[in-house]
């Protein structure tokens, strides 16, 4: 199955590397052109949803992964790419993709908080090493999306159809289980 990882900014290497050693198929969205290419499913890596989202729209890819989303293509979103999929966010006026029924909040956890470091269990997977950098947290979600991480009460991790979306990266532990899961949802 072959996996394409939006890279117009941000953290997106470290996804293709775990997902390779999965044994996916993986290539990069730079340009509009890559998305004339096959793809079974999507990454929408950490990094600065301001910048994604302005990206996206600049480079005409945008619309088309948008109705890609919507028709059902597998997501797995990190940090930024959290954001980009919620259909609201609390404290700022941009909105992306909007496919995503939950209500964010960016750089939820302030500035002394800005990054750290969580053990905490993920429903139907168990204790999972879980890095936030400036990290946003859900902070409601609609009744069909299935919560599956808390911490300290504020929901980290969701599922909801084929979108599959967490405020840490897990890309950047050793711990490839959730792009396990996601590779088994393709
Ligand atoms: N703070 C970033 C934003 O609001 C997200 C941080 C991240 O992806 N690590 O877009």
């Amino acid at each position: 199955m072959t996996v394409a990882v939006l890279a117009v900014q941000g953290a997106f290497a470290e996804h293709g590397a775990m997902l390779e050693e999965l044994g996916a198929q993986v290539f990069e969205l730079r340009k509009a052109e890559d998305l004339e290419r096959h793809f079974d499913g999507l990454v929408l890596p950490g990094g600065e949803s301001t910048v994604q989202g302005k990206l996206l729209r600049e480079l005409g890819m945008f619309g088309l992964l948008q109705k890609k989303i919507e028709e059902g293509m597998p997501v797995l979103a990190t940090c930024a790419g959290l954001i980009l999929l919620a259909k609201e966010l609390s404290n700022d006026t941009g909105r992306y993709f909007c496919t995503l029924p939950v209500t964010v909040k960016r750089n939820a956890y302030g500035r002394q908080l800005g990054s750290f470091f969580y053990e905490g269990e993920i429903k139907g997977i168990g204790q999972y090493p879980m890095e936030f950098i400036r990290a946003p947290y859900i902070e409601s979600v609609d009744k069909e999306v299935y919560v599956l991480a808390e911490v300290e009460g504020k929901i980290v991790a969701v599922q909801y159809k084929n979108q599959l979306a967490m405020s840490f990266h897990p890309e950047l532990t050793k711990d490839s289980r959730i792009h396990k899961k996601f590779l088994d949802m393709i």
